[in-house]
């Protein structure tokens, strides 16, 4: 089991726990927390897919030593479809109090007496309990190499709360250069913002933009993942990109040799980004991936991170982004730039910039209930040049899409600001992230309300979804 150990939960399930577990009577109440499991070198997150209230009297009964306990029949019951749904188990119940919270000795005994037989059904776990105060939570984690506390809970929603077993320390004081950053949110504003881990998926216009300005924000670790180079095209909207990246003086010669050369030896766009986000916050982490989301190795690297930026405009990478934000529970957002040109008369028809939120519950801003991930489109870049060719998909490939970069900082700086507001608890309480179109001709914005379909595979709540499974499901990328 990789340490620390933490519990991620969709703010929608956590505000229904919260409600059964403080209904105001100031009494104990029960539940179970249903759960996939993900594990990497930062720890092992717990990914709350479901909660089974217990009944009051049915479910949730006097015991026979402790207080109250949840009924044996309600705890094979429950044991049992997780151990069918490849799902971890665990029980949750309240004590009184606010801030800090923790196992009475009853509780502990409890689960010394019952655990390591729930651990069988549950085929080695990880399972256990929880108990929770109105803002605080710990926990008694099992498994077959031993017992370990809960260290942290994270509420995913569009206020990103941490809840510790007793309150956190005074954060440090801000480093003098984050002076008006901290007049906003606050040193402990500062700290979370450092302690983050950012996935970029594509770091041309939009993903260089949200690259600087993450980093001058001072997030302290970003995984950018891009496969392509600089070229001239690029110059004007890749951020940091120099005339010598694009080996312009070899690009725009006439000989398709020298041009072939310029191409070999032009820079990555993730080693410009790493070196823009250096210059901006040298104590960042930064892991420049010259590779492709759609295979599994490299969507991988994204499964532990805090917040994830899709920036590339292909179906596929659509595809894999909304998996990973709802697999493993990671807040995350789309981002870019459209402009429709009509064929035959080449004139500019709209437009838009989107920046589409996707938080990972029903209604959240999945990208595929919202009909964002098209099936034909899927298949057309699933073919390789030649079939491409082959169908007459290419008169569209050859013409390149226009691009400007102040159209990309139109939905990159909604983006950012997301990011920061999320994480700094600046959002008012009610608002709701929805996907915002912006119609560039027309000056005007426009939300797009949430949308969910109950059958959807990615953020659904039938048995086939991936919501939640973390490690125990693959993500849908290339296996060739
Ligand atoms: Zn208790
Ligand atoms: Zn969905």
């Amino acid at each position: 089991m990789r340490t620390p150990i933490s519990l991620r939960i969709a703010a929608p399930l956590f505000a229904r726990l919260s409600a059964h577990l403080f209904p105001g009577d100031l009494d104990e109440h029960g539940a179970i927390i249903v759960a996939g499991v993900a594990s990497s070198d930062r720890g092992t997150r717990l990914l709350a897919r479901d909660v089974i209230l217990a009944r009051d009297g049915v479910d949730y009964v006097p015991g026979s030593r402790g207080y109250r306990a949840l009924s044996p029949r309600f705890v094979a019951e429950v044991a049992h479809s997780c151990a069918a749904e490849n799902l971890a188990y665990f029980a949750v119940h309240n004590h009184r109090g606010t801030d800090s919270v923790g196992f009475s000795p009853d509780d502990l005994a409890s689960h010394e007496r019952g655990y390591p037989a729930i651990l069988d059904i549950l085929k080695g776990g990880p399972m256990g309990a929880l108990v929770c105060a109105v803002n605080a939570v710990a926990g008694d984690i099992w498994t077959r190499d031993g017992r370990f506390p809960l260290d942290h809970a994270t509420v995913v929603g569009p206020r990103v709360r941490t809840l510790f077993p007793t309150p956190r320390r005074r954060p440090r004081a801000a480093d003098p250069v984050y002076d008006r950053h901290a007049r906003l949110f606050g040193d402990l504003g500062q700290e979370i913002l450092s302690c983050l881990k950012v996935g970029i998926i594509g770091l041309g216009g939009g993903g260089s933009l949200m690259n600087e300005w993450l980093a001058r924000l001072g997030v302290g670790h970003i995984v950018a993942i891009d496969f392509d180079k600089v070229s001239l095209s690029n110059l004007p909207r890749v951020v940091g990109a120099t005339r010598w990246d694009a080996k312009s003086f070899l690009a725009r010669r006439e000989s398709a040799w020298l041009r072939k050369l310029a191409w070999r030896l032009s820079s990555y766009k993730v080693n410009v980004a790493r070196r823009v986000a250096l210059a901006a916050n040298p104590n960042i982490r930064y892991d420049a991936v010259v590779g492709n989301v759609i295979d599994e190795k490299t969507a991988l690297l994204l499964a532990d991170c805090d917040f994830l930026v899709l920036a590339g405009d292909t179906m596929q990478s659509r595809l894999v982004f909304n998996a990973l934000c709802q697999q493993y529970l990671i807040p995350g957002v789309q981002i870019g730039a459209k402009v429709t040109v009509d064929k035959t008369t080449r004139q500019v028809t709209d437009i838009t910039t989107a920046t589409r939120p996707v938080l990972p519950h029903p209604c959240g801003g999945c990208l595929d209930c919202h009909e964002l991930i098209l099936p034909d489109r899927l298949q057309e870049e699933a073919l390789t040049a030649d079939e491409r060719r082959a169908q007459r998909y290419v008169d569209d490939d050859e013409v390149a899409e226009p691009s400007v970069i102040a159209l990309n900082a139109l939905s990159a700086a909604q983006a950012a600001n997301d990011l920061m507001m999320m994480f700094t608890g600046l959002f008012d309480e009610a608002v709701a992230l929805e996907h915002t179109i912006n119609f560039a001709r027309r000056r005007s914005p426009m939300a797009v309300s949430g949308r969910s379909n109950e059958d959807c595979l990615d953020c659904g709540c039938k048995p086939r979804s991936r919501r939640a499974r973390g490690d125990r499901v693959r993500l849908p990328c290339r296996t060739r």
